[in-house]
Order: structure tokens, then sequence, then C-alpha cells
């Protein structure tokens, strides 16, 4: 055993994302000793790709918005499951923590009187995303690190020491947590660049790790987003949930294949772009739910005079909420009208001018001509649903973040719980914040209450975390096998069996091949040295993107019936008893999981008011709608 490199904090952020960052700055706003860390470098994360902008009620570009509005239309996008206090807290805080950032040195694109701009996304009321240009994701990580470096500086006033109280571990990837007596106690990592081994010691760890899009095929997420803190979290005694819900994005691109899967922002349908099958056919309007029916527009004429004109015509299909767009967009390739890549036609180029979409849409502009040698401002892109985001996460407490397991937190897009069964766009970012912040104040508490008991980390379980680490090595004696294989195998398995459209039989049939990848996860081997080695790095990765795959499938054949980002082909409708079911999934020895199904606490009656009683009748049981205002009176 090497003698490994050691760190204590107070609080270990794991992940350098949004989440991440916000908790980071909490923290150390509290007096906490805080360290960063991150798999990829500094700087790159999901967060930063994030175009279309950040979900506030500000009311700003129309002053009906407020939080209840937004509220609600978190909850109707969630198809009412979600965990409605974290709905709550989220359209409550989310304003503040927008003006926040302008605090920290954003700078927002601006309404003709100064105001913070907002535009249109699917599924909000109201022009409601804070946004620069398409590039929201890059200044709201661009801000967040210099508010670090500021804070870093004083600091430095202070200490001599920059990274005194806030430092940042770059390219270390987290493998374990540690617990002793019940609590976390610390966490194991690896630097990329070396190999060599680190050890964190404290009592608090934070998990902002992102999402779990690389254990599919076509997927907008990169290669970080294995779904280690989701991993993570369920060895470490802590539970998930919503894990069956998976966002498929409407519009990834389809051509070349080289970057099948990358995204194309939802900005371009909220700007006034259409989708056209090969028939040349605006086809949105024949798939408008009926639950959606009284808010969107039933001809292309009142949709187009929605953009300017918002209080007196409905808005257009193609802002139905993601999971809308996704299956409608499957069912016309399926059909035989898809574009001649296996997509449908996007169309922005006949509807706004060269210059608006140059200045509204510059990366997607410079990302189409440069990867497909396509002009949106002349011609249409090809577009198809790509893996995007997991709504499932861990299972926290809304106010403080923390999981089940004492000193476990989690923010973003790991943790679950607040998009229900699908996300609105820009709710992310937002969520980042609100929940970024509280998961920060949360570890902050904690630690003050242990007072000098801090658990201590345990000798033993170092020894055995790097012998876990080092397992693909060893396995090399015994003929295992690549690991990137074993990758593609399971994202076949998860791509082409528990996709965007599910079947139990298909599922039942993952579920197989998983136990088989599971075996062949176990003795992947890797050749060479430590020093920087791809190989190893995937082989560890696969542990977690195993583990999380299977808490998809299992809970995906387990919920027979189709809610936001979960489709059952043979359940196609929503069914009122299951919406108060979470499906619950925890660690079951090394590389499998159990589900339990749990009921959602019901909402607080003055939120269950701000719904119409009609409204409620589409996605509730008759018993569950007693006590609510309308039945009352
Ligand atoms: P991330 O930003 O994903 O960061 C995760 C961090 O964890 C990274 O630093 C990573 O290196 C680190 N990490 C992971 N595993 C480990 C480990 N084992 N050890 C150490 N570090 C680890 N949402 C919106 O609201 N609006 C948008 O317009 C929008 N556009 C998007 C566009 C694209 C192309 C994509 C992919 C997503 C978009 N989203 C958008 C979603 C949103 O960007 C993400 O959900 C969000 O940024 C996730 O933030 P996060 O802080 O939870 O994690």
């Amino acid at each position: 055993s090497e003698n490994i490199e050691r760190h204590e904090y107070d609080v270990v952020v794991i992940g350098a994302g949004g989440a991440g960052l916000r908790a980071a700055i909490e923290a150390r706003a509290q007096g906490k000793r805080t360290a960063i860390i991150s798999k990829s470098l500094f700087g790159k994360a999901h967060t930063v790709m994030a175009e279309g902008g950040c979900a506030a009620a500000m009311g700003n570009v129309n002053s009906n918005d407020n939080w209840m509005v937004h509220y609600r239309d978190t909850m109707r996008g969630g198809k009412f499951l979600n965990n409605w206090r974290m709905a709550e807290l989220h359209a409550k805080e989310a304003p503040d923590r927008v003006w926040e950032l302008e605090t920290y040195g954003a700078l927002f694109d601006r309404t003709p009187d100064g105001k913070i701009s907002q535009r249109n996304f699917g599924g909000h009321t109201y022009p409601r995303l804070a946004h620069v240009g398409d590039r929201t994701g890059l200044e709201l990580i661009r801000t967040l690190q210099q508010k670090i470096v500021s804070l870093q500086q004083e600091d430095f006033a202070e200490t001599g020491d920059y990274e005194s109280n806030i430092r940042v571990f770059h390219e270390c990837t987290i493998t374990e947590l540690f617990k002793a007596d019940g609590k976390i106690a610390g966490a194991f990592a690896y630097y990329r660049s070396t190999g060599q081994f680190v050890r964190f010691d404290a009592p608090a760890v934070v998990l902002a790790t992102g999402g779990v899009g690389k254990s599919y095929q076509v997927t907008s997420n990169s290669w970080e987003y294995t779904g280690d803190g989701h991993a993570l979290a369920l060895r470490a005694g802590a539970t998930l949930i919503n894990m069956e819900f998976l966002q498929f994005h409407p519009t990834g691109m389809v051509w070349p294949p080289s970057v099948k899967g990358i995204l194309v922002t939802e900005s371009v349908r909220g700007d006034g772009g259409i989708l056209k099958n090969s028939d040349g056919k605006r086809f949105m309007f024949d798939y408008i739910p009926d639950v959606f029916k009284e808010q969107y527009a039933t001809t292309p004429e009142e949709g187009d005079r929605w953009y300017d004109d918002p209080d007196n015509n409905r808005r257009p299909p193609e802002l139905l909420p993601r999971d809308e767009v996704a299956r409608a967009i499957n069912s016309e390739v399926k059909a035989g009208r898809g574009t001649p890549h296996g997509g449908v036609f996007l169309d922005i180029a006949s509807r706004r001018s060269k210059e608006e979409i140059l200045k509204r849409l510059p990366s997607m502009y410079h990302q189409f001509k440069e990867l497909a040698d396509v002009d949106i401002t002349a011609e249409p892109m090809e577009v198809g649903p790509t893996c995007h985001y997991v709504m499932g996460g861990v299972e926290v407490d809304p106010d403080t973040a923390m999981s089940i397991v004492p000193g476990l937190f989690s923010a973003g897009e790991c943790s679950g719980g607040m998009h229900g069964s699908n996300r609105l766009g820009g709710n992310s970012l937002s969520d980042l914040l609100v929940f970024g912040r509280r998961a920060g104040a949360g570890a902050s508490e904690y630690v003050d209450a242990l007072g000098g008991e801090r658990p201590a980390v345990l000798v033993d379980d170092v020894a055995e975390a790097e012998q876990r680490a080092l397992l693909p090595f060893s396995n090399a004696t015994e003929g295992g096998e690549n690991p990137f294989v074993v990758h593609q195998e399971l994202q076949k398995t998860m791509n082409d069996l528990v996709g965007i459209i599910r079947k139990a039989d298909e599922m039942e049939l993952a579920l197989k091949a998983l136990e088989d990848i599971a075996t062949r996860t176990r003795t992947v081997s890797v050749e060479g040295a430590r020093v920087f080695n791809p190989g190893w790095h995937l082989a560890l990765d696969l542990r977690n993107m195993l583990l999380v795959s299977l808490c998809v499938a299992k809970a995906a054949l387990e919920r027979q019936e189709s809610r936001g980002g979960h489709t059952r082909d043979d359940y196609p409708v929503m069914d009122s008893d299951w919406r108060h079911v979470l499906l619950q999934l925890s660690a079951l020895g090394e590389d499998n999981v159990e589900l339990v199904r749990k009921e959602q606490v019901p909402m607080r009656p003055e939120l269950f008011d701000l719904f119409e009683l009609d409204e409620l009748k589409k996605y509730y049981t008759g018993e569950e709608l007693g006590g609510h205002r309308a039945d009352s009176a």
C-alpha cells in the first residue's frame, strides 16, 4: 500500500458544475474549509454547455409571472410526481439566486428598459429564462468561478494562503466514500494524469456529479457523466428515486454519425423554429395530448401570432414539454416520415431573418456550420431524440439536501425529486443554484452540529478502496475483457431495450443482459501503467454505469404506466394510481439493487389549492382530491 496523499476538510464537494460551485461558495461563506473535486478540468462541466437559460419567475418580460405560476408549470411538467416541497423552494428562490449571480459579476441579456431579459421555453407559461445569448451556462460557470477566486483572494489577504479555505482539485476522480459509525467520514480519489491516489477526510460530502447519459449510445452528455454520484450514494447506503424517468431531448443532431446526439437547444423552437416531417408537414399539431389541449394553439396561424401577442393566443405545440415532443418525433420517424438521416426537420431559416438567427443563436449557427456543414440561416436542421437528463437521483431532504446517510448531501442533476417525471427546460440551471446553495448550507449546519465529534476514516477502508481501484490491473492476468467493449454493450443494451419507448419483454431482456454485463464488468482488465490510462478510468466508471443502469431498468419495468420521461408501449396511458408512488432503490451488494414502492408525501393544502380542481382531476385519484378548496366549497 502506497503512502497516500491526504487532506482534511470540513466539507468536500464532489463536482464543479453549477450545483457543486454554488454549494462550495455557501459552505465557505459559512466558515467551512471546503474542497471542490472535479473529474474534468475546472470549468468543464455540463453546466457550461447549457444554452437556453435559467428559469426564474422575475416577471421582467411579462409581469403576470410569479413563483406560483412557475410552481404550477414545474408540477405540470413533472406530471405531478415532483417532490412538491422542492418545486416550491425552487420557484420561490430562483429569482434571488439569479440576482445574486449578477452581484458575482454575471451579466444577463437585457430588455429594452434594462431589466434582465427572459425568453420563452417549453412548458413555461411566460417568458422566464434569464439568458446570455445561447451561452447561458458559460456565463453561470464563469461567474461562479470568479466568485471562488474572489473568495480565495479574501482568504489570502487574511491568511497569506489563497487555498486556506477553499481549494480546487481538478482532474481528480472520486471512486469511494468512507463512512464510520454510520456517518460520512471522507472520500477516496485518483488523479487522472498521474494515477496517484488521494484521500479526503471530511464529515460532510456534497455529491454534485451531474448526470448518467454515458450509459446510453445516443446522448448529449460528455464523457464524465457516468452516474458516479448516483452510484457512490447507493454504495454508501443512500437511496435513489425517480430513476425510471430519463429525459430524451427531442432535438439532438442526427448527422454526421460522429456528432450524433449533440444537443440542438430548445431556444431554436422558443425563438420561432418549427418541426416538419419529410412531407413538409408541421406535424406537432397532431400530437397535443388531452391534458394540454387548452394551453396550446390548434392552428399554425394562432401559434405564430403567439410570439408577438401571447396574451391573446395560445403557444405553438413545438413548445410542449420535451417528453411530448420527443415521442412525436419518434412516431414520425417510425411511420416512415423521417429525414434522410433518420430525424425530422427543424426549420428556423424560413421563420427568422439571418441577422436575428445570428444574434440569438450564435452557437447553434457555428455548431451546424462546423460539424455538419449546414447553414441554419438558409436550410433546415435534421434532429432527433437524444438521452439528455436524468430526473432520478439521490433522495434528499428538500430543505437541507441531506440523504438518509448522515453527512451525505446531494444537489443538481445528481439528486432526485425536484423535476418529478420530466424536467422543464431552464429549470436545471435554477435548480443548481437553489439547491446547490441549500446543500452548502445543510452541510455546514451538519458540521456545526457534530461539534468536535468527527467520524474517523478507517485504515482498512482506505486499503480496500485502493485495492478496489487497482482491480482492473490484477484482472489482466485472468484474461478479463477490454472495458471499451463492455461499455459499448451496456450502451447498446440501454439504448435499444430501455430507451425512449419501453416494453416489458424488452426490459426483461435488458435485465438479463445486465446480469451478464455485471459479471464482465467485475472482471474487465486493463494494461499499462496508472499514468493517464483512459482504459483504467473507464473500467472504474463502468462499475457506476452498471449500477445506475440496473436502477433505470428495474424501475422502468416496475412502473406500469406512461408518464413524463417514461413511456411504456404496453401501458400507454398515465395512471392516477401510480402518480403518488415513488420507486425507491438501494444497493444490494456490489452490483445489484433492491426496489421498493414508497408513497409520495401529499402536497400541502395551500399549494394544492393553487390548481383548479378540473386540472387536478386529470392527474389525481378521486380520493386524493378531497379537501381541495373547490371540493369543500
Ligand atoms: P454538471 O455541470 O454536470 O457537473 C458535474 C461535475 O461533477 C463535473 O465537474 C464533473 O467533472 C464532476 N464529476 C462527475 N463525477 C465525478 C467524480 N467521480 N469525481 C469527481 N468529480 C466528478 N439546463 C438548463 O436549465 N438550461 C439549459 O439551457 C440547458 N442546456 C443544456 C445543454 C446541454 C448540451 C446539456 C448536456 C445540458 C443542458 N442543460 C440545461 C442541463 C444542465 O446543463 C445540467 O443538468 C446541469 O448543468 C447539471 O449541473 P450539475 O452541477 O448538477 O452537474
